[in-house]
């Protein structure tokens, strides 16, 4: 309390932590150093939980995640300089998935600046091109209003990332206590509030419900935009009441389980090849979804899409755009459709078409599945850890999900079945996002198991916080396939590489039989190395159960899978 007559002094570094705990920040993830190790541990002492990493990479990684999933902008803490630009593969990588996050970097000494000062570069010059929103307290007193700004940016409109630049000489100057509590208490309330909910037009929701009705053959396609959004609920409501098909897209998985009847990813090709009225809501019409454009999706299709972002629906230039949030969106159309709902009957040719397709599919798929192929192959040890995953039953883990052929394998295979719990490279197509995405899960999502299903080499790039998850002892278990490289073994033709260093490993290769399983161990974390079936299993039942720190490290066929994944024109 304050003590009158007693007005004691705090710095910079207090008023910044008691800003953002203010604010209702509750975590923090970073790498601390000069200048801002007292801050977070100011942070800490005001009640905000810091999770301490090895790079800020993956620190990076986990505040953009941790923003998709909470809802609620993640927090990047780190050095200046080399720390801050560590720190931009998280702030880019939040940008391109639309996730909100805020980047904090110490910065160096105003008065040394462009003098050769330690550390020292133009941060906010440097994030420009990754961020939509940064700014600089340039004094003490600045520090509360910078500090609102960034989160309430960070989550207005379309999401992405923001960045707030503390100089050391403003972390370093001090107020009294009561002028404190009054710059925050006056930034706080003068907070410019611009929530999501730009009101969604009711004629546009109108169109949308027009062009629906008179479609032939409907599709609903929704991405992790509607996942964000919470659009769950009005989702199902839509589909089952109309009896449309859909099709979500990679981490728009589970808003509606897998194994729903009307789902059509199992018939991907045949549904965008052939729908005439397709509503997407909340995902871009971008490379994931071949821009929208034939061959895959027919010329004549009729797009509705739904985006909070009025850019988006400008640039796409749909038949119809819906600008505004989607749980909002979905919401009214469920309402403009009530009284006539428009069912398509499950014995429409074109919903049994897909049905009987994704029947056809799914069959062959899981004769394929059910062989015990040893060596494994990707196939074999996928489906063991899918039955593992299913069999945990409410709340589900979250998978997350990374490599070439891990990954597009893990796509098809894996069942979601809740929202919100597939985390895979996204947007970009990032690598390394891995360890990053397993600890922000954990901590947003602390009922869940946390497991990752990742390639050797896309857990080689964030490798080390495994000693972050025993130090943290967050419940993750880490599942590496490991079949030696980057695609696999070393498979360079003959005739591609030549000259002095042509008998160097092959850029592709790593290793092989890398012990990964003893990386944990050395932490005191749990390791297993497994090669057969049974192995695995019982492996997965361990790990699954004591939900402590685990990495299995599966052993892959050198040989199984292609290069570049599913990708390969475009290596
Ligand atoms: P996916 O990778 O699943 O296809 P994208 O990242 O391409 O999804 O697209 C997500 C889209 O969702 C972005 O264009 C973003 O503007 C939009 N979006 C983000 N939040 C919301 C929201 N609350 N309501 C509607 N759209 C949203």
């Amino acid at each position: 309390p304050p003590n009158p007559g007693h007005d004691s002094l705090v710095d910079g570094n207090v008023l910044a932590a008691k800003s953002f705990a203010r604010c209702g920040v509750k975590h923090m993830f970073g790498v601390v150093g000069i200048p801002v190790t007292s801050f977070a541990n100011r942070a800490v002492s005001f009640g905000v939980r810091f999770f301490a990493f090895h790079n800020e990479q993956s620190a990076g990684y986990a505040a953009s995640a941790y923003g998709y999933l909470t809802g609620r902008p993640g927090l990047l803490l780190t050095v200046s300089g080399p720390g801050c630009v560590h720190g931009l593969a998280g702030l880019s990588n939040a940008m391109a998935n639309t996730w909100p996050m805020v980047m904090i970097s110490g910065s160096c000494d105003q008065s040394d600046a462009g003098r050769g000062d330690f550390q020292e570069l133009d941060q906010l010059e440097a994030v420009k091109p990754f961020s939509k929103f940064s700014v600089r307290a340039k004094d003490i007193k600045d520090i509360p209003n910078c500090v609102v700004q960034v989160l309430d940016w960070a989550v207005s409109g379309r999401p992405g990332g923001c960045y707030l630049d503390l100089p050391t000489d403003v972390l370093h100057q001090t107020l009294t206590e009561s002028e404190a509590e009054e710059l925050l208490a006056s930034a706080i309330d003068g907070a410019d509030r611009k929530l999501i909910g730009t009101e969604v037009a009711k004629s546009e929701i109108e169109r949308a419900a027009e062009l629906l009705k008179k479609a032939e053959r409907p599709l609903i396609v929704f991405g992790k935009g509607a996942a964000y959004a919470r659009a769950e609920t009005e989702l199902k409501k839509l589909v089952e009441r109309t009896g449309i098909p859909f099709l979500p897209t990679p981490m728009g998985k589970g808003l509606l389980p897998d194994t729903h009847e009307l789902a059509a990813s199992a018939a991907r090709s045949l549904a965008i090849g052939k729908c005439d009225v397709a509503l997407v809501v909340g995902a871009r019409l971008n490379w994931l979804l071949h821009f929208g454009e034939p061959p895959k999706w027919s010329k004549d299709v009729k797009f509705i899409l739904v985006d909070v972002s009025k850019d988006e629906i400008e640039l796409r230039k749909p038949h119809v755009g819906v600008v505004g949030d989607a749980k909002r969106a979905l919401e009214l159309l469920n309402v403009q459709i009530k009284d006539d709902p428009f069912c398509f009957a499950r014995n429409h040719p074109w919903v049994e078409g897909i049905s009987k397709k994704a029947k056809d599919n799914v069959s062959r798929m899981e004769s394929q599945l059910a062989k015990d192929v040893v060596p494994f192959n990707f196939l074999t040890p996928m489906r063991i850890i899918r039955d593992a995953i299913s069999g945990m039953g409410s709340p589900a883990p979250i998978v997350v999900s990374e490599g070439a052929n891990t990954m597009d394998v893990g796509r098809s295979v894996l069942v979601q079945s809740e929202p919100r719990t597939r985390l895979d490279a996204g947007t970009w197509g990032t690598m390394g996002v891995g360890l990053g995405y397993c600890i922000a899960a954990a901590v947003a999502e602390p009922d869940r198991l946390v497991v990752a299903v990742e390639g050797d080499s896309g857990f080689g790039f964030s490798a080390m916080e495994v000693e972050t998850l025993v130090r943290y002892q967050l419940p993750v278990v880490v599942i590496v396939f490991n079949n030696g490289g980057v695609y696999g073994g070393d498979r360079r033709s003959p005739d591609e590489i030549k000259g002095p260093f042509k008998d160097d490993p092959a850029p592709t290769s790593f290793v092989p039989g890398a012990a990964y399983h003893l990386l944990i161990e050395a932490f005191g974390g749990k390791g297993y190395l497994v090669g057969t079936p049974d192995e695995l299993r019982s492996a997965l039942t361990e790990s699954f159960s004591a939900r402590k720190p685990a990495v299995i490290n599966v052993t892959i066929d050198p040989f199984a899978g292609a290069e570049s994944g599913r990708m390969q024109h475009k290596n």
